[in-house]
């Protein structure tokens, strides 16, 4: 499972180039459906694990609100929520290829996360989405504030 983290200090760097980012890719945005979910679920697939990782199904959901991806190991089914869409496709990708990785290896260990050094973009998505997360809790009108 991938559950959005608090915002360390650390990573309030990383959340500005999350913004530029954001901005950039904003033009080129087009939101996937389930099919291309499943087309690129396959081809991440043999792009980064050798094609080991196979999902019997791939699907948005609306109900996963603290969960950005989930699957179920025993069916080969990945769940996206929906509050990805929109998101820059290397985010959605690092989701994917997140849950394809727990298709093979349960749990958060080392073996998980060296799996996924194959994704040249992970930190990178991983940062994007902490952002986001951390943006969710943010005031909304920072600038009234007073230190
Ligand atoms: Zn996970």
């Amino acid at each position: 499972m991938l559950i959005p983290a608090r915002m360390s200090a650390a990573e309030e760097q990383r959340w500005v180039s999350v913004m530029l980012d954001k901005l950039a890719a904003q033009e080129s945005r087009r939101v996937p459906g389930d099919a291309e979910l499943a087309e690129r679920a396959e081809r991440l697939s043999a792009q980064y694990f050798a094609g080991r990782a196979r999902a019997a199904s791939v699907r948005w959901v609306t109900n996963q609100n603290t969960r950005w991806g989930s699957c179920t190991p025993a069916e080969g089914s990945i769940r996206l929520s929906h509050r990805l869409k929109g998101m820059p496709e290397y985010v959605i990708d690092y989701v994917l290829l997140h849950e394809l990785a727990h298709l093979l290896v349960p749990g958060h260990g080392a073996d998980f996360w060296r799996l996924l050094e194959a994704y040249p973009r992970t930190e990178r998505a991983r940062g994007y989405l902490e952002g986001v997360a951390a943006a969710a809790r943010l005031p909304k009108d920072p600038g009234v504030r007073e230190d």
